[in-house]
């Protein structure tokens, strides 16, 4: 019998109850706004912040509208100008290139390795076309972060880190987050926690955050700013910064401050749906896992695999048959941009070079989301029908392919 899955790959779980009364109480009390408080209380989004910022272990912290808000105020908040190269990884998604640009800044796109992380390699000899590197943890795949910083502290480079999807991951006991000098995070539904939209900045650099408080619409209400500096880290005349107004409002930090108590076990169901994956497709013939390093404690929110060298019509046939079995694969080869998949050449604005390397990869690259609505049973049955699918393609990919008996 031909198994198939029905599970829906884009059902997150439900808002906690107490995530949903918190926001039915900021919704009967009127005030929504970030600074419609009463008296001295912090209200929820400073609530958010300081509550953020001490799971975190980061000195500050602001919430903002998303995430990709969150890159582009990193960005001002660091001081690049119009015009300026920013470094990037050629492997992300198209908020990050976005960001760049919003702050008319160019990408300067950076090679990625077969484990889809940046290539330090490459990382070293483009070092000195910019002085910002924003580096994308994409897919949560954390590169080795002491050698980056120390290639990037060398060249006097200012890292930010786009944490979309290592909030909660680790490099050697330190959190994603912690290495560079702003690390930005995303409370987007398909993140690690949901608002819808939604994002977070963090830093401890004072001054930093100061200006980032203020491009975020602080009017003059920097004591309303509990995770925030204090008010000598200001400028004297603060209305020479530019007003955003991309704070994160009360009613969407409610649904998220009871989100951060379940957040460390969400994080490790997610790498357990990971890894029963993983296990499920461990030696099928022509399909090669990403490996994970040692010093690694990722969060398996996703995951991906390649089908190296492989021609595009057999991708393109393991990808329907995958998904007439309910199974929905998204593959970063495709010619057009499909859903939320495209890749740094469909970047036009940016005038992208070619990255070879990244080419090679991308063509065999598929990507899976795990959402905690699936069981370990349904990642184990998610996973037989790839290898089955991956196995019948071979044909295909290889015509004189013959598969071994089990
Ligand atoms: C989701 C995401 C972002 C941006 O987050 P939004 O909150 O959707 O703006 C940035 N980088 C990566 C890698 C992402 O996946």
């Amino acid at each position: 019998m031909t198994e198939t899955f029905t599970g829906n790959f884009t059902q997150q779980t439900p808002i906690p109850e107490a995530a949903q009364q918190a926001a039915l109480r900021v919704m009967q009390s009127g005030r929504l706004h970030r600074y419609n408080l009463v008296g001295a209380e912090p209200g929820e989004a400073g609530l958010l912040e300081q509550e953020y910022a001490a799971w975190q272990g980061a000195r500050f912290c602001l919430a903002v509208a998303s995430g990709g808000t969150a890159l582009a105020l990193a960005l001002r908040a660091v001081g690049v100008q119009s015009g300026e190269a920013v470094l990037t990884n050629a492997f992300t998604l198209a908020p990050v290139p976005g960001a760049v640009a919003a702050v008319g800044a160019c990408p300067v796109f950076v090679e990625v390795t077969e484990d889809l992380v940046i290539d330090l390699d490459d990382l070293a000899a483009k070092i000195g076309q910019a002085r910002v590197l924003l580096l994308s943890h994409m897919r949560g795949h954390l590169c080795d972060m002491d050698r980056l910083m120390r290639i990037c502290d060398a060249a006097g480079v200012t890292v930010i880190e786009d944490c979309a999807h290592t909030m909660g991951a680790r490099w050697n006991g330190v959190r994603s987050g912690q290495h560079g000098r702003v690390a930005c995070f995303s409370t987007q539904t398909y993140k690690h926690m949901n608002s819808g939209e939604g994002g977070l900045l963090t830093s401890a650099d004072a001054a930093l955050m100061a200006r980032a408080t203020i491009l975020s619409g602080a009017y003059m209400f920097f004591d309303r700013h509990p995770a925030g500096p204090s008010r000598d880290a200001y400028p004297d005349n603060p209305a020479e910064i530019p007003n955003m107004s991309c704070r994160m409002d009360h009613l969407r930090a409610a649904l998220l401050r009871p989100q951060l108590a379940t957040l460390d076990d969400n994080c490790a169901a997610w790498t357990a749906r990971y890894r029963r994956v993983e296990d499920g497709l461990r030696n099928t013939p022509g399909l090669t896992l990403i490996s994970r390093p040692e010093a690694e404690a990722y969060v398996g929110s996703s995951i991906q695999f390649r089908l190296p060298d492989w021609p595009p019509e057999a991708i393109a046939a393991v990808l329907s048959r995958c998904k007439t079995r309910g199974v929905e694969l998204k593959w970063f080869g495709a010619p057009q941009p499909t859903g939320f998949t495209s890749r740094y050449e469909h970047w036009r604005y940016a005038d992208p070079a070619p990255q070879p390397a990244t080419n090679r990869i991308l063509a065999g690259l598929l990507d899976m989301r795990l959402p905690l609505t699936f069981s370990l049973d349904d990642c184990s049955l998610i996973a037989r029908i790839i290898r089955d699918e991956v196995t019948a393609a071979q044909t295909i990919a290889r015509p004189h392919f013959e598969p071994t008996a089990p």
